[in-house]
């Protein structure tokens, strides 16, 4: 037998396809090669088991990958169905033509173990990094004869007579220059351990070249590069805690402890098994970024891949296995399809629950847990609004007063008689003392709000809950804080305007005198919660590379008239003295609700070591 001809389906056209777009990740070869050896192996298996094949007793099925530096060579091995010369024509010559598709058409009844066949052209690959392919293949079928086909790639192929004796399939590739890198057994063993790491065949990596060499040192066994049971694919009954934990330290090389997973198993109306981990997050200077594998039996697909999986969750850790995700197709179509939207309600709802039953049932964990599941749970509000409905009320606030955690309803109940649907929150309990203090005294509760996802969330908590309306500490001196017994004096206010506007050399600065209970308090800096978050965004933006015009903060200066200073630096005759005071009072109200620039900084220390000066 000798036979050349042209691979059909105008190949020429196909090969840059596939070489550019369908596969832009060169280590994909390896995924291909050794996922087609696997499925042999698995529709072995099954034909084994159902009667229609024999194999010798005690026979090892394994994929053998081989690196011969020397020859330039990476051989695929495997010993499964193999392929009869008819089988090579109209599997690999005609390229299209799925032989997984046909296999499963014919078996999907009796079909229980899946096969990996998703990926289409997928032999093709090899093209990408192998000027030469060959394949040395003897089909299970008795009587079958050998066969050796080889291809450079272009769009021409050879087929003859083969030698091989075992049953199975030998891919070898010569590689290109591209290629060369695989040769390397690091290389080599780590994009395995990338795509194959849970594949369900053995599969074992060699370089006899290397071995060789290290020889002396005892001859272990092989190890395979891969585990074939996952844990994902087991009963969650069966698997401990420590199994989620190891897997977990294993997959994302992460030291740290998860803080608890969700074990997804689905049946129906698809399939999909998947391990979700919520990671702890490091320092605040860490981004919270998750990484979500995808697999589609047992074949590693990609990283967070955002069409299947919702993009909040992605923050978490995890692996995904849908076996029934079309594949190699275009992402915009995955964005529409409707079943990829049913598996990511699905993962969704399963989130959702977990966080539900652990806050209703936990909840002391669950608050152990929240400085480091907030970003991602109030993340998930924003982004999923079903996912909002089903967490709504297991959203928790810290209390800046006690470090207690209310929920939001909580916190309303006990505003009710002194500040009805107002929350006071804080961005910096450290830097904003005073007034959380001031609120404090007059048992007003102050929620911690520190983390840049806090800021859209409150908006979007406040669209979504009619009156309620969100205040930072030094946003509006509340009722509560004032003396209500305190008459206005028009005078006494103008004067007080005018003193400081001179003193700080500002005629816009806004001052209004009050009456506040504490009177160790002297002066407060109000700034509109409007304007700020207003000023916040400007900033955003401005971090964002947007030029945008500076927007002016509307702050007031407070100043208390129950306090001495107030009433001394209201009252002196000493102009020149009343300017130093009133600069150094603006100063010390303003530090206690931001840091100083360095500028205003040295004035203020400066100022301070003459007035002690003054006092010696
Ligand atoms: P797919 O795996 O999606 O069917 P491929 O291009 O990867 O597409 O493979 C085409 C077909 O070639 C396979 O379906 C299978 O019938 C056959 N084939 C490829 N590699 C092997 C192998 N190692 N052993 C047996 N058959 C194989
Ligand atoms: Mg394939």
């Amino acid at each position: 037998m000798q036979e050349k001809g042209n691979l059909s389906i105008n190949s020429e056209n196909l090969f840059p396809i596939i070489k550019k777009w369908l596969y832009s990740d060169q280590d994909i070869f390896i995924r291909e090669l050794v996922s087609n050896a696997v499925d042999a192996i698995s529709k072995l298996k099954k034909l084994v088991s159902m009667g229609e094949a024999q194999v010798a007793e005690g026979e090892n099925y394994a994929v053998q990958v081989t690196i011969d530096a020397e020859g330039k060579t990476i051989t695929i091995s495997d010993n499964g169905i193999g392929m009869t010369d008819e089988e090579v024509r109209k599997y690999i010559n005609q390229i299209a033509f799925s032989g997984a598709a046909e296999f499963l058409e014919k078996y999907k009844d009796a079909s229980e173990d899946p096969i990996i066949g998703h990926f289409g052209l997928g032999f093709y690959s090899a093209f990408m990094v192998a000027q030469l392919v060959e394949i040395h293949t003897l089909s299970y079928q008795e009587g079958a004869a050998p066969v050796l086909w080889n291809s450079d790639g272009t769009s021409t192929y050879e087929m003859t007579a083969g030698t091989r004796t075992a049953r199975g399939t030998d891919i070898i590739l010569h590689v290109n220059e591209d290629g060369e890198k695989y040769l390397n057994t690091y290389e080599l063993r780590s994009i395995l351990t990338k795509y194959c790491s849970f594949m369900p065949v053995e599969i074992f990596l060699s370089n006899p070249a290397e071995e060789a060499k290290a020889e002396e040192s005892e001859a272990k066994d092989p190890v395979a590069v891969n585990d074939v049971h996952p844990l994902w694919t087991k009963n969650p009954k069966d698997c401990t805690d420590e199994e989620y934990k190891e897997f977990y330290h294993k997959v994302f090389m992460d030291y740290k402890e998860p803080l608890f997973w969700i074990h997804l198993n689905m049946d129906y109306p698809f399939h999909l098994q998947g391990i979700l981990y919520f990671p702890k997050l490091g320092n605040e200077f860490e981004s919270a970024e998750g990484q979500v594998k995808l697999y589609c039996n047992q074949v590693f697909v990609a990283d967070n891949v955002k069409e299947v999986i919702p993009e909040f969750l992605l923050l978490l850790k995890g692996v995904i296995d849908c076996p029934d995700i079309p594949l190699n197709v275009s992402r915009s179509f995955l964005q529409n399809d409707g079943y990829v939207r049913k598996i990511s309600d699905y993962i969704t709802r399963k989130v959702a629950d977990k966080l539900k039953s652990l806050f209703t049932s936990q909840r002391e964990d669950y608050e152990k847990y929240w400085s480091d599941i907030h970003p991602f749970i109030k993340y998930g509000c924003l982004r999923n609004d079903k996912f909002l409905e089903r967490v709504n009320g297991c959203i928790i606030y810290k209390s800046a007063v006690s470090e207690k955690f209310v929920t939001l309803d909580e916190y309303l109940e006990a505003a009710k008689e002194t500040h009805e649907n107002k929350v006071f929150y804080t961005t910096d309990a450290r830097q904003q003392a005073q007034y959380i203090q001031a609120l404090a005294g007059q048992n007003m509760d102050v929620v911690v709000l520190d983390t840049t996802i806090d800021s859209p969330f409150i908006s979007q908590v406040e669209s979504k809950k009619e009156n309620v309306k969100f205040f930072r500490v030094d946003a509006n001196l509340s009722e509560a804080l004032k003396d209500e017994t305190f008459a206005e004096d028009a005078e006494q206010s103008e004067k007080a305007a005018k003193l400081f506007q001179t003193a700080l050399n500002n005629d816009k600065l806004k001052v209004r005198l009050e009456s506040l209970k504490d009177a160790k308090v002297s002066a407060m800096i109000e700034l509109s919660e409007e304007s700020r978050r207003m000023q916040d965004m400007m900033r955003m933006y401005g971090a964002m590379g947007m030029g945008m015009m500076p927007f002016e903060a509307d702050e007031t200066l407070v100043l208390n008239a129950a306090n001495p200073i107030i009433k001394k630096v209201l009252a002196t005759e000493d102009a020149a003295r009343a300017n130093t005071i009133a600069v150094q009072l603006y100063d010390l109200a303003r530090l206690s609700s931001r840091p100083l620039e360095a500028g205003e900084l040295t004035a203020f220390i400066e100022r301070t070591q003459n007035l002690m000066c003054e006092l010696l």
